[in-house]
């Protein structure tokens, strides 16, 4: 048709694309992108389950030289799907029980989707407000499914390691600089995050976890007392619900009482395992949970989303802010006042893109119900895993029960070297993936079972592959 010459021409009219792709460009390679990630959905049960590449290969395919000239948009798209998502764990396949998998559903991709597309910013409330009002109700919805009281407050941060971090510097910001309790069983980034705050080494009290490879109420309270005689200033107890290693859970309401006696913080690690608090077995392992003052946990673990997403929640109101607030003059215009947050002033993360909205997306489509019966079904397998595991003393010896998705055992007769050489064998055989670990000296391999699509016989046949003879 001819243009209608009575109609001005819209002298706002732009392109689509800010470096100059076409609307149907970007619309075929848009569909292009999401056939290519429901089409790998479809047939993720027959891939590998974990591929690591040489470097040296891997650079020759991927890297190169600076491309001066455009390279045609489905030959990238084709090598991403071809080398660089074959060469990497895939810790949403059903047998993937190494370390902690990552099972993210599909409605929490899709609101991550959304959030990119539309270049969502939530760092100040004048600038978005909307995305605002998502992160602080889904903070409330997640403190409210863990049980954690009203008032607490949250910030969406990129996993547990940022989260933890986030939490130290409220505790210490609250309390006032001071030693840090921890286990030998704590995360090591937490450790990590304390020297980097400026903690000295006599200021993170790295205490021997006890027999079930949990902190000792009693070793914990003679620290403190010792510390206190040689004239330091208790600051913090950390305590971590859902181990990495073994699942175990510190004794959270004995650290509350110890908190509440000396003035400290209680900051509750369950990056891991703090989403069991939502079903009722988990409830009753995580008692003493909701006594705490800052809580982490990671929605990119146990909560189905896909990297990277980690929550910190507070539970004294105003302390995200009293920490972390800036309130500069070229702020001003955008800043909030009775009502409203700012989350720039809740971490170090100033311009950051919404985070709550895959969690909004995927909680509002499923509903809470089938978060419950998700994580369930995953403390559930371990026990079933755990039970099989005794039915064959002759072969198995479980070193650490199934605590919240979690198990960890040893084939008879095998040592270190063995475990290891079993686990590689398994992991190479792309068939499934597990850890090896160490506890107390121990060698043991280690299944964490929280995927939901994951079967008992995808657990009975990774347990007789990893029997067969070396
Ligand atoms: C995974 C994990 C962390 C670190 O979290 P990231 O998301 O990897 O930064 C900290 N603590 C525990 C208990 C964890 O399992």
């Amino acid at each position: 048709m001819m243009p209608n010459d009575s109609t001005p021409p819209d002298p706002f009219a732009i392109p689509p694309d800010t470096m100059g792709m076409t609307a149907e460009q970007m619309r075929r390679l848009g569909h292009r992108v999401v056939d290519m990630v429901v089409d790998r959905f479809e047939r993720r049960n027959a891939e590998s389950v974990i591929t690591t590449g040489d470097a040296a290969d891997l650079t020759a395919r991927l890297g190169g030289d600076l491309p001066e000239a455009p390279v045609d948009p489905d030959t990238t798209l084709d090598l991403m799907a071809q080398v660089v998502m074959q060469n990497m764990q895939h810790g949403d396949h059903p047998r993937y029980f190494a370390r902690v998998p990552g099972p993210a559903s599909f409605a929490a991709i899709l609101g991550d989707w959304m959030g990119t597309g539309f270049n969502t910013i939530c760092a100040s409330w004048g600038g978005g407000s909307g995305p605002a009002v998502v992160e602080t109700t889904v903070c409330s919805w997640i403190a409210q499914m863990l049980g954690l009281p009203d008032r607490t407050e949250g910030v969406l941060l990129s996993g547990g390691s940022m989260g933890n971090f986030t939490g130290f510097c409220v505790a210490r910001s609250e309390i006032g600089h001071g030693v840090a309790y921890l286990t030998d069983q704590t995360h090591s980034s937490l450790p990590r995050n304390l020297r980097q705050m400026g903690l000295s080494e006599d200021e993170i009290r790295i205490l021997p976890s006890d027999d079930a490879l949990r902190m000792s109420a009693d070793t914990l309270r003679n620290a403190i007392a010792d510390d206190i005689a040689e004239g330091r200033r208790p600051m913090m107890v950390v305590a971590t619900a859902g181990s990495t290693n073994t699942g175990a859970t510190d004794p959270l309401d004995a650290i509350a009482d110890i908190c509440a006696e000396h003035g400290m913080w209680m900051h509750v690690d369950g990056a891991y395992g703090a989403p069991a608090a939502i079903t009722e077995p988990g409830r009753a392992v995580l008692h003493g949970l909701e006594r705490a003052d800052s809580v982490v946990l990671d929605p990119h673990k146990w909560f189905f989303q896909p990297y990277d997403l980690g929550l910190c929640l507070v539970t004294r109101p105003g302390a995200l802010e009293r920490c972390f607030s800036m309130n500069p003059e070229y702020l001003r215009d955008v800043q909030a006042t009775g009502g409203q947050v700012n989350y720039g002033n809740r971490s170090l993360e100033l311009s950051r893109r919404s985070r709550a909205l895959k969690l909004w997306m995927s909680l509002r489509t499923y509903g809470a119900q089938a978060f419950r019966d998700a994580v369930a079904r995953g403390i559930d397998l371990a026990e079933f895993t755990e039970t099989h595991l005794r039915s064959q003393p002759d072969t198995w010896e479980v070193i650490t029960p199934a605590q919240l998705g979690v198990v960890c055992f040893a084939h008879r007769g095998s040592d270190a070297a063995d475990h290891a050489a079993r686990a590689a064998r398994l992991s190479e055989s792309g068939f499934a993936t597990l850890s090896s670990t160490m506890l107390k000296d121990r060698s043991a391999l280690r299944l964490c079972t929280i995927n939901p699509l994951t079967t008992r016989e995808d657990i009975l046949q990774t347990l007789d592959r990893l029997a067969a003879p070396l």
